[in-house]
């Protein structure tokens, strides 16, 4: 991916439930922008309806993939159709703890790329099992155990981990250096999501988190999680987010 610019993590009408803006709408702003090309990365399972069966989405049909390519040509841009999948708690049927945590799938297509592993559990179903109880401490430390545990589990190839921490509580500079460490060990780029910063979310262009990442070496991935038209004015602000990487982090290091 290098130097080229690509408007990553991108949920579009045409393949994800709970998504409002269209691939048309999608591919022009990109061009405007100056991308080159677009990750677009449905959901597995939609996080408001996590317990729909994944497996009727269309997006696995090779005619869907086809048709995308071909509005994109329209636009001047290439398509990239990837996939983001969720980190699932395990729970012991007992005492309702987690024991532990797995990736949602199996996923039916494996050229599917970038592959985008999330935590999603707190907004959802989960939510009432797993942390209506915990600080945001506790949740923070869950996570940080679910992405490590994701992450040296044999199986799907992953490529980035999704806003990290989103639905956390407070992040320490050294939890993000022990995730972007551990992340670098296994070839896995680390997302900053321009949807949660735009949020408010400020911790992950702090001084203090960029060193992190800098001194890590851990590749890093510029994601939008763009799903509405309103929100199509982060492709200028995912444009704005890496000239100001650039300013303390080597280019090589920021994948898209
Ligand atoms: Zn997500
Ligand atoms: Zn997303």
């Amino acid at each position: 991916m290098g130097n080229t610019h690509i408007l990553g993590h991108v949920h579009i009408v045409q393949t994800d439930r709970h998504a409002t803006v269209t691939a048309e709408e999608v591919f022009f702003a990109a061009h405007l922008a100056g991308f080159s090309a677009v990750h677009i990365t449905p959901h597995y399972r939609d996080p408001n309806h996590p317990e729909a069966h994944p497996t009727d989405r269309l997006l696995w049909e090779v005619d869907r993939q086809e048709q995308l390519r071909h509005i994109a040509q329209r636009f001047g841009v290439k398509v990239h159709i990837g996939v983001e999948l969720d980190i699932l708690p395990v729970f012991d049927q007992g005492s309702n703890g987690v024991t532990g945590f797995v990736l949602d799938g199996p996923l039916p297509d494996t050229t599917l790329s970038p592959v985008i592993v999330a935590c999603h559990f707190t907004a959802v179903l989960w939510h009432k099992k797993s942390d209506g109880e915990q600080s945001p401490a506790q949740r923070t430390e869950q996570m940080m155990v679910a992405y490590q545990q994701v992450l040296e589990s044999p199986g799907i190839r992953i490529n980035v981990i999704g806003h990290p921490f989103r639905h956390g509580g407070d992040v320490s500079p050294s939890q993000l250096f022990q995730l972007a460490q551990i992340a670098a060990m296994h070839d896995v780029a680390i997302e900053l999501n321009v949807n949660q910063i735009l949020e408010g979310d400020n911790r992950l262009l702090a001084p203090a988190t960029l060193d992190a990442l800098r001194m890590s070496g851990v590749a890093i991935y510029i994601g939008t999680d763009i799903h509405t038209r309103e929100n199509l004015h982060f492709c200028d602000a995912a444009m704005g987010i890496k000239d100001l990487l650039l300013r303390t982090i080597p280019r090589g290091q920021i994948i898209n």
